[in-house]
């Protein structure tokens, strides 16, 4: 999954870009209203961390030119501590969620979750896909109640295929949701990893669609 963070504080941009990372999340910054906007509606991003208080453009502008673009990418709002007018206001703009200042990391990660879970339509954070279980909280994974030990890489991966059961995703997709702009882009790591992935997996998990992509066998 990949997050659009946006703040102006350097210190408390790398401090979220570093506890996002560790999550397992890409992560593109800006860090003014400007390149935040342009980032939103350039880049294919699962979620938004969208200060409000922003030099060039405010938060809540980037927010409002974003919907009226179109762009439905899952949004929560960084508010002034006690600012009540302003989680009102964001949420009216847009914005899916708020979270005031100062917070706990732990809760900004269990409201992202949250917010990616639901734009896929998924209510809990154990997702499921027959014998595979993800449980997007402790970042465990198990087949037929065995836990399967995955690297970050190969269990970003099947997190983003486990958030959308059943879907062809493009090799496409998936570099641009698992990789910021700054990565070195190449669609062979995605064969890399769907290979090793598949040989962690029962045979006839991860289906080859010729032509279009990958897609999790749904369960039957
Ligand atoms: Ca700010």
């Amino acid at each position: 999954m990949r997050i659009l963070l946006v703040e102006d504080d350097p210190t408390l941009r790398a401090q979220l870009r570093a506890g996002l990372a560790d999550a397992g999340y890409a992560v593109d910054e800006a860090a003014n209203g400007v390149d935040a906007q342009y980032l939103g509606e350039t880049e294919p991003f699962d979620a938004a961390v969208l200060d409000l208080g922003l030099p060039a453009l405010d938060g809540l502008s980037v927010l409002r030119r974003w919907r009226a673009g179109g762009r439905t990418l899952p949004v929560l709002i960084l508010t002034a501590r006690d600012s009540w007018h302003e989680k009102v206001t964001g949420i009216d703009a847009g914005a899916d969620d708020y979270l005031a200042k100062p917070f706990h990391m732990e809760e900004l990660l269990a409201r992202l979750r949250a917010l990616i879970r639901r734009a896929q339509g998924l209510a809990s954070p154990l997702l499921q896909c027959g014998a595979i279980t993800l449980d997007t909280r402790s970042g465990r994974v198990s087949q037929d109640g065995q836990p399967v030990n995955l690297t970050s890489h190969e269990f970003r991966l099947l997190a983003y295929l486990m958030h959308r059961p059943g879907q062809v995703v493009s090799r496409t997709e998936l570099i641009e949701h698992l990789y910021a702009q700054d990565f070195d882009r190449d669609s062979n790591t995605i064969e890399v990893f769907i290979g090793r992935l598949r040989r962690k997996l029962a045979p006839g998990v991860i289906e080859t669609v010729r032509g279009m992509g990958y897609r999790l066998a749904a369960p039957s």
